[in-house]
């Protein structure tokens, strides 16, 4: 089955972009992904193709239209009635690798990429559409955050990444940050790879990777490393289930 994506945007040419290149470049030629890019101006009704208008209320910069934004995404559902459809935006919900496990798992997705101040609220009220950010800062657009969705998604497909286990260990998979890599040279400027690293004991390295990764994420991020301890303490035996709960 091939991911479909579908892109309404005002920069169509900025799709697959750094997406046409390694592991998801690889996947477009070989089929496991496909993208369709929906210009937004083309549901414009005027001569000047315009999709955008001053804030009601007043105030700085301009807003895209809700017919404009309702026509384009009704193109997409007509296209692909089961894929869920998305909106870029700060105002969001954050995007999480169990969002993105639940979109890659999925037929393909329809996103729908903001400019200029955003959206007309109506949007969201009349077609259901997810508000998702990529994070606590503003882009000039919704494309990069697109891309960024689309990457974190197309390398979970079956048989893009080399080994079928190698997403299952990496940061947020089990509520945690991943444990630090090393590889050769053994010995670099003075610092030396741990010494368990190269025991061979994979019970030993198991429990240091463990440590490691709790320590990590102590430090780097409490929010995470809080909602870890909340869940082993609430539910010790369900705790990868409850890790992928948003
Ligand atoms: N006025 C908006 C606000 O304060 O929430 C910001 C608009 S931003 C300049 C233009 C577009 O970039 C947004 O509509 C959205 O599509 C995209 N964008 C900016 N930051 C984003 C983020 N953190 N996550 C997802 N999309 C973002």
């Amino acid at each position: 089955m091939t991911f479909a994506a579908q892109i309404i945007t005002l920069y169509p040419d900025m799709f697959p972009g750094p997406l046409g290149a390694s592991l998801a470049g690889k996947a477009l030629k070989d089929g496991k992904w496909s993208y369709e890019t929906f210009q937004m101006r083309d549901f414009a009704t005027d001569k000047h193709r315009s999709v955008d208008d001053t804030p009601a209320g007043g105030g700085a910069g301009m807003v895209l239209r809700a017919d404009i934004l309702g026509a384009a995404v009704d193109a997409a559902i007509a296209k692909q009635p089961n894929a869920p459809i998305l909106a870029m935006t700060p105002r969001g919900k954050p995007l999480t690798q169990t969002k993105v496990r639940e979109i890659s798992g999925g037929e393909g997705v329809t996103i729908l990429c903001g400019r200029f101040e955003g959206f007309d609220e109506r949007i969201f009220e009349n077609r259901t559409i997810e508000q998702v950010s990529i994070g606590d800062y503003i882009l000039s657009g919704g494309e990069m955050a697109a891309l960024i969705l689309l990457d974190a998604c197309i390398r979970l497909l079956p048989d893009v990444m080399g080994h079928a286990s190698s997403g299952d260990e990496e940061s947020f998979e089990n509520g945690l940050l991943e444990y630090p890599h090393y590889t050769r040279p053994i010995e670099w400027e003075g610092r030396i790879i741990p010494e368990v690293l190269r025991s061979g004991d994979h019970a030993k390295i198991a429990a240091w990777r463990q440590g490691a990764s709790e320590a990590i994420t102590r430090s780097r991020r409490p929010d995470l490393w809080k909602r870890h301890r909340d869940v082993l303490d609430s539910s010790p035996s369900d705790v990868r289930q409850n890790n992928k709960e948003d």
